[in-house]
């Protein structure tokens, strides 16, 4: 057993170590490398011994992956700034292989003189495996998507769990700062809108140490809401236990901003498209009522719903030419209200219309549906129907006027008015020349005849050419 330490073979301590050491001459030399820095330099004895600091085989890297001036090699650069280096990162690469070896160095000079006497001692450990290309902190901080850690104690408290960690997208989003939010609880971000079922499905999945996705209603420091799509997921450490919860968010205000209002639109298009069948249909029965009423309008006079002068004329003609064709005779006929101007003055025009309305009814009732008839204007009808002789016409002259005599019509006040009529009727032989207003003149004037012989009475007039069978 050894006693002084100072027979202890320092040398052989150096082959043992698991720090590379290498030692080099003032001139930057090796003179010697032990087992461990041949190892991490990958090289062996014989390439080693001998080669200087200068040697292209190797070049170094700075601790931020940087190629280091061969005046900064460690070795150098102790020798030109006469310091030691203390700790310094350096990446290795050399001409064999692609991967960097990342080695701790440590160099100071052995000796005072700046001669060969002097050596410079430089010692590494290997790094690597705690040396990262790239920082995942810095992507961490760095991300569009916020990043919020808290510990996962205190899950329940109202003010738990604490905050321990937020990135720079928490600041921009939330407008908090970091100081401000972090020791705060994530729950600082909710409120009255936020959906109280997603919280309690988080709680659950935390207390569950489980990881966890909602979309989730958050506020910013002003109050303004946001949406924001979250992952949870729990941080364990090397003993398994869960020590923290890392959240990622991201907003989707937006897209669930389009996302409603593009539901909104379907709606929208929806009830228009249902509005727009209803308003057709609705539209569609008003167009055929419209129809309807515009016909009754063109062909039917609005207050009696008989035919008007213009239906008449086209009736009365298409009569004229089935009575030619028949060889038959048309009578034509003029019927003007007795004394309507007095009955209007006295009972009031709303009487006067009823009487009208009364008096329509008396045709519809003794006109067949081939005869043509209408109000003529005002108190006047007119009618033309084919008959067969001159006795027909007479015939139904007294009918006309025995009807309206039977009008039964008592006013308000309990007064029963009589209605009569003076009738014009020209007849003749139905020819392909006839002209219906030449046949409405002779009416009218026989018409005047009948109220000049003091009305409630016909006149007939007729062509002397008509036939004598007809007669
Ligand atoms: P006459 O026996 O000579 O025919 O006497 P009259 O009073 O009937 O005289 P006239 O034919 O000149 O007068 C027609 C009156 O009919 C005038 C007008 O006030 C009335 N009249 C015309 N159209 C309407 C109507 O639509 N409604 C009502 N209530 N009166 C009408
Ligand atoms: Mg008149
Ligand atoms: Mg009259």
């Amino acid at each position: 057993m050894m006693s002084d330490i100072n027979e202890l073979n320092l040398k052989t301590l150096l082959e043992h170590a698991h720090i590379g050491v290498v030692i080099h001459r003032y001139d930057t030399s090796i003179v010697y490398a032990n087992p461990t820095a041949l190892r991490l330099l990958r090289l062996n004895y014989e390439q080693m011994i001998g080669k200087d600091a200068f040697d292209p085989q190797w070049s170094f890297l700075d601790d931020a992956g940087k190629k280091l001036l061969i005046d900064d090699y460690p070795v150098n650069k102790v020798k030109r700034t006469n310091d030691r280096l203390s700790n310094e990162v350096i990446g290795i690469i050399d001409s064999s292989r692609a991967e960097i070896s990342w080695v701790m160095v440590n160099a100071y000079l052995e000796g005072t003189s700046k001669d060969n006497n002097s050596f410079i001692i430089v010692t590494f450990t290997d790094v690597s495996d705690s040396k990262e290309l790239f920082s995942f902190q810095d992507i961490v901080e760095n991300t569009q998507d916020v990043v919020i850690v808290t510990e996962a104690e205190d899950i329940k408290s109202p003010t738990g769990p604490k905050i321990v960690y937020v990135n720079k997208a928490l600041e921009r989003l939330t407008g908090y700062k970091k100081q401000d939010i972090i020791g705060e609880t994530p729950r600082v971000l909710q409120g009255t809108l936020t959906d109280n079922d997603a919280k309690r499905r988080i709680h659950k999945a935390l207390e569950d140490n489980l990881p966890v996705t909602e979309t989730l209603l958050n506020y910013d420091s002003t109050g303004r809401p946001y949406w924001v799509e979250m992952n949870i997921i729990p941080l364990k450490n090397k003993y398994g236990e869960v020590t923290h919860f890392a959240a990622i968010e991201r907003d989707i205000s937006e897209r669930k901003f389009h996302q409603e209002q593009l539901e909104q639109r379907n709606k929208d298009l929806k009830e228009l498209k249902r509005n727009l069948e209803t308003l057709v249909e609705e539209r569609t029965l008003e167009l055929q009522k419209a129809k309807a009423k515009l016909e009754k309008i063109a062909f039917f006079d609005p207050l009696t719903n008989i035919p008007n002068r213009r239906f008449f004329i086209d009736q009365a003609n298409k009569l004229f030419s089935a009575c030619s064709r028949r060889d038959s005779l048309v009578a034509v006929g003029l019927i003007d209200i007795d004394n309507f101007k007095v009955l209007n003055d006295t009972y009031g025009h709303d009487v006067g219309d009823a009487v009208l309305v009364k008096l329509a009814e008396v045709f519809t009732h003794l006109f067949r549906i081939d005869d043509a008839y209408c109000r003529f204007g005002g108190e006047e009808f007119a009618f033309a129907v084919a008959i067969s002789q001159t006795s027909d016409a007479e015939a139904m002259s007294h009918r006309l006027l025995s009807s309206i005599r039977d009008i039964k019509l008592r006013t308000e006040a309990g007064h029963t008015l009589a209605i009569t009529a003076s009738l014009g009727i020209n007849v003749q032989q139905a020819t392909p020349e006839m002209d219906l207003e030449k046949e409405l003149k002779q009416a009218d004037m026989a018409m005047y005849e009948a109220k000049k012989s003091g009305k409630d009475q016909f006149v007939l007039t007729r062509d002397p050419s008509i036939s004598s069978c007809q007669k």
